[in-house]
Parts: structure tokens; sequence; C-alpha cells
């Protein structure tokens, strides 16, 4: 296995689903991020079988809600001075707000273009949300 060393200061994200590495990287944009972002894939994990995992070396303010869509799951490290301070596991988000559409055409959050559309969790399994506005459910697009 490739050495990656140790950051000093930053994030790890830990436990991403094997495949979704990747997803996570251009949908939290960390490719505009100007620091070192290592993505590492396919690693072996005693709880996973396999795993992805991306180490982050600057101080980046996670979307918590966004991560938590794309990769439920994920183990969120913060470092400091080489030590892990804080760890935070993820969950699929109750409530989304600013991220999903939804995907009822005939909604009035669609006709009317709103913004900051809340949708709140009906199906953990299917990433199910139900809108706000129409109470239609919308998928999350795996
Ligand atoms: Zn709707």
């Amino acid at each position: 296995m490739i050495n990656v060393s140790k950051i000093k200061k930053g994030i790890v994200l830990d436990h991403i689903e094997q495949g979704n590495g990747y997803r996570v990287f251009k949908d939290l944009r960390l490719d505009e991020l100007d620091a070192v972002v290592v993505l590492l894939q396919n690693i072996n994990s005693t709880s996973l079988g396999r795993k992805d995992l991306i180490k982050i070396e600057t101080d980046y303010r996670v979307d918590f809600t966004a991560l938590g869509l794309i990769a439920p799951h994920t183990t969120v490290n913060i470092i400091e001075n080489g030590e892990r301070i804080k760890k935070v596991r993820l969950e699929l988000p109750e409530k989304v707000m600013g991220i999903m559409q939804c995907g009822n055409p005939r909604c009035v959050s669609n006709q009317e273009k709103v913004e900051n559309i809340e949708f709140t969790l009906h199906n953990a399994e299917t990433k199910e949300y139900r809108c706000e506005y129409c109470d239609g459910l919308t998928k999350f697009r795996d």
C-alpha cells in the first residue's frame, strides 16, 4: 500500500464507501482548493472490506449536509498539530436545503424557480425526500 504521510492540520474523510471517493471529490469541488488533497481509493478496511479516503491539508469547512447526502457513514476527522481533535460520523441529513430540486415538474417550486426548498427525509434506504411545497417525493440522485 502507498504510504501517505500523516497530515499536520486539516481534514480526513474516512470510511467513504468504495467507489464513492471520486464523487465526493468532485461534488465538494476539492479540485478547486489551493491545498494538498489526496484521494485514496480501494483501501483495505476492517469494517467495510474496501473503502475510499480523502485527506485535505488545510482549514476546510466541510458541508456536512452535502457530504451526508453523497456519502452517508463517512467519518470526518479534524486534525490539528498532527492529532485528531474531533471525529464526526455522518448520517443522511433529516433536512436538506439548497441542494435538491423537486422532481415533480408541476410543483410550484419548479414553476416559480424557488431556491432553497426544504426537503425532509422520508426514506433513508431509498434516499427519498419530501418537498415542502407539493409533498411529492424526490430521490437524491445516486
Ligand atoms: Zn415539490
